[in-house]
């Protein structure tokens, strides 16, 4: 099951334009996008945009539009159906994970446009400015560290204290002493302005002033995120902060996820450390540990699929496969998604995260997402792995809700959560509580698992790394010697779920019990 989720403009413009979403099926013979404009569809013919990176694509779709018009849209990497090419919009917010963009080019859809005036119907609009207006004095949590950096306000911390994994996994921050190059602090002296969604109060993108040094990346390029800023940083040994700022705008432009591109060369580093391959097979590039120039020309052959590139962009699994020798061992992924960067041996939560129905996220939820007020969790004891289960369920549900909603994650945690179910009922006239939104997450969970299920994925087929939960333990740094007890925290949580320990499958009175009884026939043929 792939899922993936990006900021901007387009779902409200979706919605103006009169639709809450769009399905495709079937694929077109020739390069097509799709304009959906006032409550009407078309496909329109994209052979001259077919090659063009993000950019270029935005900018002749605007001028045959309208300029007014949002636009999601693949690069060359997803037409060359790279299994790490990403959706994008805004130039550079991303719908980045799962490898969607390789499902667009698989249609020859290489973007949508949405544009629209029509009126969004609102059971009480003047209940909801009103409870805009209370909500958004009392935000709460990280939101000031949000509003003057964005996500790179946790990139230094994240380093130091091990959250954040270092040298393909391998490594602590021994190994990193100049990480302080990539901090917030550093990031925001070359920011030039703030870039925020639509509507949104804090504002915690940004967009960079051009580069004038040795990288001259554009005026405009995105401000990298935290995920970026390790994948192409800490990850890599990369200390150099325009290099990654030139990595995250290529990847933008060219349609890649930067979490998979930076993890996916930090792998192919370390088998050229370890002699897997040589110069070459990297085309002549010395692709060693922090050298920022073989990190974003090995980005732009990915990009482009040349030489090394193409075995490299379809991430670390498949590159493993191809490259042979053992090359396996270093290989972050989950069932072919590389691994995010949070490190479950700081946060143990992430361990179960990881082995949601979509693999290798860390965004899927846990007890480590809550709002910043307003909700009790089931109560866990910090010094033990067990029982966290109904705490871990519980805060999957509710981002499965916010993530269904439409709603900005940091939004969900920034607030009071009382504001959510008042905002869906002040939109939608309804009356939802919490353990209704609860009963909604909850099915979509098992709607998810129960998804991959029938198509022949379970829980099984998914084997975390084993650098990633410490065996062996690191050596050094603030991790050293930790492990984590994933049996444990994995079967409390599907215990919670009821679901089966093994292979993760829904059971039978679970999905009765949610009113799934049509998955349930699926899933348990001949017992419903
Ligand atoms: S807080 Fe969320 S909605 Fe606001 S700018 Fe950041 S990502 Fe976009």
């Amino acid at each position: 099951f792939g899922e993936s989720y990006a900021g901007g403009f387009f779902g409200p413009e979706l919605k103006f334009a009169g639709f809450d979403a769009i399905f495709i099926s079937g694929t077109s013979p020739e390069p097509v996008y799709i304009l959906v404009r006032e409550g009407k569809a078309e496909l329109r013919e994209a052979g001259h945009l077919w090659g063009k990176d993000v950019v270029e694509t935005e900018t002749i779709i605007r001028a045959e539009c309208g300029q007014d018009a949002r636009i999601a849209s693949i690069g060359p990497s997803g037409e060359k159906l790279s299994l790490i090419s990403s959706i994008i919009t805004a130039q550079g917010r991303a719908a980045a994970r799962s490898g969607l963009g390789a499902v667009m080019g698989a249609k020859r859809l290489k973007a949508i446009a949405v544009q629209g005036q029509l009126e969004v119907p609102l059971a009480d609009p003047s209940g909801l400015k009103e409870a805009r207006s209370k909500y958004l004095k009392q935000l709460g949590g990280n939101v000031k560290l949000w509003r003057d950096y964005g996500t790179c306000a946790v990139t230094l911390h994240a380093i130091q204290s091990g959250d954040a994994p270092i040298k393909n996994w391998g490594g602590s921050v021994i190994d990193f002493p100049r990480a302080v190059a990539i901090s917030h602090e550093r990031v925001v002296e070359l920011q030039q302005r703030k870039f925020a969604c639509w509507r949104c109060p804090v504002a915690c993108g940004g967009v960079m002033k051009r580069g004038t040094g040795f990288y001259q990346y554009r005026e405009g390029a995105h401000k990298p995120e935290y995920e970026t800023l390790v994948a192409f940083g800490s990850l890599c040994l990369n200390s150099n902060l325009e290099s990654i700022i030139m990595a995250n705008d290529i990847c933008n432009r060219y349609g890649l996820d930067t979490i998979s591109t930076g993890a996916t060369i930090a792998f192919a580093i370390e088998c050229y450390e370890k002699g897997l391959i040589n110069k070459r097979d990297t085309g002549g590039i010395e692709l060693q540990w922090g050298n920022h120039e073989a990190i974003v020309a090995m980005t732009k052959k990915i990009a482009l699929r040349e030489g090394l590139g193409d075995i490299l962009a379809d991430g670390v699994k498949a590159a493993a496969e191809r490259i042979g020798k053992g090359a396996e061992e270093f290989a972050m992924h989950i069932h072919g998604q590389e691994v995010p960067m949070h490190d479950p041996k700081r946060y143990s939560f992430y361990a179960v995260t990881y082995l949601d129905a979509t693999p290798a996220r860390h965004t899927q939820g846990s007890y480590g997402y809550r709002p910043a007020a307003g909700l009790e969790f089931p109560a866990y004891e910090r010094t033990t792995f067990a029982g966290r289960g109904k705490a871990h369920k519980m805060g999957s549900d509710l981002v499965h809700v916010v993530n269904c909603a439409g709603m900005c994650l940091y939004g969900y945690m920034f607030l009071n959560f009382e504001a959510i179910p008042r905002f869906l009922n002040l939109v939608t006239g309804r009356q939802f509580t919490l353990d209704d939104l609860l009963r909604i997450g909850e099915r979509v969970a098992n709607l998810r698992q129960a998804f991959n299920i029938r198509e022949g994925v379970s829980l099984d087929n998914f084997k975390m790394p084993s650098r990633v939960i410490g065996q062996p333990p690191l050596g050094t740094g603030p991790l050293a010697g930790r492990r984590v007890e994933l049996d444990v925290l994995l079967q409390d949580y599907l215990k919670a779920r009821d679901w089966d320990l093994r292979t993760g499958k829904p059971s039978r009175n679970k999905l009765i019990e949610l009113g799934l009884k049509d998955i349930a026939r699926v899933l348990w043929p001949g017992e419903c």
